[in-house]
């Protein structure tokens, strides 16, 4: 039975002057979603509130202002979300492929059909500019699930026929590997890309025929429930798909623990990831672990100038900094090294920083106070540490923000040159607009530097030898190389990272084999 929407709690007038909106609200003709309207759950097919009617506020970053709630959910919450995922599972994974696969282009439709509101909410959760959520988040978001849908119906069938010879006593006999989907999926997702990152999970998981219980972050959950309204709209069946908004401790918490959840795909820092291995390992449950990074972007002598430069602001400064792949350690060889930055600081003082509402805007806002916080006292330290600041190294004045920004989180994009590369600030995860420089001699020089650190996810170089781009490639402590380029995404390809970055790969045929329990089945001839 669904749950009736009621304000549990009575001392949150907002909350009650809210729930109205949602009465009975479940499959609406197109998504109302305003900014002033409040996030809900998906739990078996019905948009709900957190059962004790806890609720979280939503701070927009650009004004530092409350400007929605979102379900405060704890483990009775994702009790009732397992619970359905559990029922939905046999009918859904029995269902035939190309079922699934049509329920997801729906999916993907309807993403398209409200790609502007989707834009819009994303900003305003994120602080990120509008015209980057629109031309990037939302139509990747939709990507993935039609990606997924197809990779889906063409799987290759691993089979052998054996003729028994070579192994000692062994008979003539077929083989052939069945993948069969493993049950209820918990997939948790961060704040930087929260409609692409969670559809990163959601697509290959239900594909393959899985049930899920996601748990986007609490500081960014408006469009994962604009999804939910948008997956009863095109037809999921109830608990196929549950969404469970609230904090990491109390929401996230009880789907790594939750016995009846064996499958975990996790996307965030590397501290939780850790937790995460720790918990789940006695529980022998399948984890995917896509954490930090502290990426290096390398430019040779014999770069593409003009190519290596806006591919190195790009990387430095999308998002405010905040992409997983962002290349935060700019490493220069030595010929090339002063021409190059002072190109590069002039083009990151050009940057429009503003309101990320405003079409034009190239920086918005960080995500939260806290991760300003973090950001300012990452550059407060590298100047302690004997660091230049080249530009940016402070907030922007409240006097170059339009009046309704004054209070939100912006931090100047900013280049800092002359650490040691043993120094924290060049070895640690920052994940805002900061980008160190070093200057290297040669490649052995680059690659020492590129790979000295904990982190291992994506590495990016710049040279117009083919050779060199091969050698050092091959060399790179990274999941991910990019050769004269950065952020060209082939989602058939494996994703991921190595060291402190990660665990497993997702991406192709590597989310299907993730998503997916082999089972060999040998037929003697
Ligand atoms: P986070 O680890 O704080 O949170 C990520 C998610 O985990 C959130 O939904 C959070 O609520 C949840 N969570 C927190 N504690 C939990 C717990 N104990 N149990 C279960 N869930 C819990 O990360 P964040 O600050 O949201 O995101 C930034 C981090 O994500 C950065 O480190 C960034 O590099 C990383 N990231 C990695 C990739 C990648 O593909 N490798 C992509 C994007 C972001």
């Amino acid at each position: 039975m669904p749950r009736r929407i009621t304000p549990r709690s009575p001392a949150d007038a907002r909350w009650t002057s809210l729930f109205a909106t949602f009465q009975g609200r479940t499959a609406p003709d197109t998504l109302s979603r305003v900014p002033d309207s409040s996030v809900l759950n998906l739990v078996n097919g019905q948009m709900t509130p957190a059962r004790g009617g806890r609720t979280l506020d939503l701070i927009e970053p650009a004004t530092g202002n409350v400007h929605s709630l979102a379900p405060n959910s704890n483990a009775d919450d994702v009790a009732d979300a397992v619970a359905a995922a559990a029922a939905a599972f046999p009918s859904w994974s029995a269902a035939p492929a190309p079922v699934r696969s049509h329920l997801l282009i729906k999916l993907a439709d309807l993403i398209d059909a409200n790609l502007e509101s989707l834009a819009r909410a994303e900003s305003i959760d994120t602080g990120k500019p509008v015209s980057l959520a629109r031309s990037v988040d939302i139509p990747r978001a939709a990507a993935n699930l039609r990606f997924f849908a197809r990779a889906v119906l063409d799987v290759p069938v691993e089979k052998y026929d054996f003729d028994g010879a070579g192994v000692p006593g062994g008979v003539p006999a077929y083989n052939t590997t069945l993948r069969k989907p493993r049950g209820v999926a918990g997939l948790i997702s961060p704040w930087n890309l929260p409609l692409y990152l969670l559809t990163w999970k959601i697509a290959p998981a239900l594909a393959t025929g899985n049930t899920a219980v996601c748990k986007p972050s609490e500081v960014t959950p408006t469009t994962a429930s604009m999804l939910g309204e948008l997956s009863i709209k095109a037809g999921f069946p109830p608990g196929v798909l549950n969404i469970i908004q609230g904090t990491g401790a109390d929401a996230g918490a009880p789907i790594i623990r939750h016995p009846g959840v064996p499958t975990i795909s996790f996307t965030g820092s590397t501290k939780v990831g850790q937790w995460i291995a720790e918990t789940s390992g006695p529980m022998l449950k399948r984890l995917s672990l896509e954490l930090g990074g502290k990426n290096p972007f390398i430019v040779f002598d014999d770069a593409d100038f003009d190519a290596a430069l806006s591919n190195a602001v790009r990387a430095g400064f999308t998002n405010q900094g905040q992409v997983c792949l962002c290349g935060s350690r700019l490493l220069i060889q030595e010929k090339l090294h002063d021409r190059f930055i002072a190109a590069f600081v002039d083009r990151v003082r050009a940057l429009k920083l503003g309101d990320p509402l405003d079409e034009s805007t190239q920086q918005g806002a960080l995500v939260s106070r806290q991760q300003l916080d973090k950001v300012a006292s990452y550059v407060d330290l590298a100047r302690q540490l004997g660091g230049k600041v080249l530009c940016g190294g402070s907030p922007p004045a409240a006097a170059d923000l339009p009046a309704r920004c004054r209070n939100g989180y912006f931090y100047l994009p900013t280049v800092i040159a002359g650490l040691d590369p043993a120094c924290r600030v060049e070895q640690e995860e920052i994940f805002g607009p900061v980008v160190t420089v070093q200057p290297f001699r040669d490649e052995a020089h680059s690659l020492s530097l590129a790979n000295g650190t904990p982190y291992g996810l994506a590495a990016t170089l710049f040279t117009n030898d083919p050779a060199r781009a091969e050698r050092v490639s091959a060399n790179l402590d990274a999941g991910i190389v990019w050769a004269n380029c950065w952020m060209v995404r082939d989602l058939r390809t494996p994703f991921g990272g190595m060291k402190q970055s990660g665990l497993g790969r997702e991406g192709g045929m590597e989310a299907i084999r993730f998503f997916t329990e082999p089972k060999n089945v040998c037929v003697k001839k």
